[in-house]
């Protein structure tokens, strides 16, 4: 049977450090307001008697993805074990898919990321500091957190200007038998990757023992990113 990858996040373990999103971050060198892996923080109460809650977010690699259905050029697609992907070559940037869905966790490319660290070579002070080409040429990268890895697998590692990207669930990590860079930072071990058509992995008997619940489940998406548990 085909595969079909899930997450689950144990809210009851996460600390709330971010760790997932800075390694998301580092694993696919997105820039500043692109972020992939992501949170959102709600607060409850009235001071001094308040509460928060913490909750991890991403693309929920939806079973029933509305982006995937309106794309017209199939750019935004389902592979072969389940998870929505997307081929920056066949997108045309028309924006549709962000339009359609609802956790908006799709972004746009509005101009080539990191672009500078290739053709800058202004420093801020003369002979003084680093210019961004010079910073980029000695350290062997043409861009921060630069990820060979991240290219080998069939991505582009220098992203595209006018085409949309988002969370892939590290599928080039994946391919190669290693685990979504997010769940290997977790401190806490609060994530869970695996097969959600394996009966016997991890993340199916861990459904099994809990009530999980999905994000915004009335929008009939079937996300399958999972939370189990409570942050507080
Ligand atoms: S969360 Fe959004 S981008 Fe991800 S599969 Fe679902 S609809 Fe598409
Ligand atoms: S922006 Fe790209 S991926 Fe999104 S719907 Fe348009 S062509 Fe498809």
């Amino acid at each position: 049977m085909a595969k079909k990858y899930g997450m689950i996040i144990d809210l009851h373990r996460c600390v709330g450090c971010g760790a997932c999103d800075l390694a998301c971050k580092s694993e696919n060198n997105t820039p500043d307001g692109i972020d992939w892996a992501s949170h959102k923080i709600e607060t409850y109460g009235v001071f001094p008697k308040v509460t928060y809650t913490h909750t991890p977010t991403l693309c929920n690699h939806c079973e029933d993805a509305p982006c995937v259905r309106v794309c017209p050029t199939q750019a935004m697609h389902k592979n072969e074990d389940g998870m929505v992907v997307h081929d920056p070559s066949l997108c045309i940037g028309c924006k549709s898919c962000m339009l359609a869905d609802p956790y908006g966790v799709i972004f746009f490319n509005k101009e080539h990321a990191f672009l500078d660290y290739v053709t800058d070579d202004s420093s801020i002070v003369k002979g003084g500091t680093f210019s961004k080409k010079e910073l980029s040429d000695k350290a062997k990268a043409p861009f921060p957190n630069f990820n060979a890895a991240r290219g080998a697998g069939g991505y582009e590692a220098i992203r595209r200007k006018g085409a949309v990207e988002k969370c892939t669930f590290c599928n080039h990590r994946v391919t190669q038998g290693l685990a979504p860079a997010c769940v290997v930072a977790c401190p806490a071990d609060a994530r869970i990757f695996g097969d959600l058509n394996d009966e016997k992995s991890q993340i199916s008997t861990t459904l099994r023992a809990h009530k999980p619940t999905v994000l915004l489940p009335e929008k009939g998406t079937k996300p399958k990113v999972f939370y189990i548990r409570s942050y507080n």
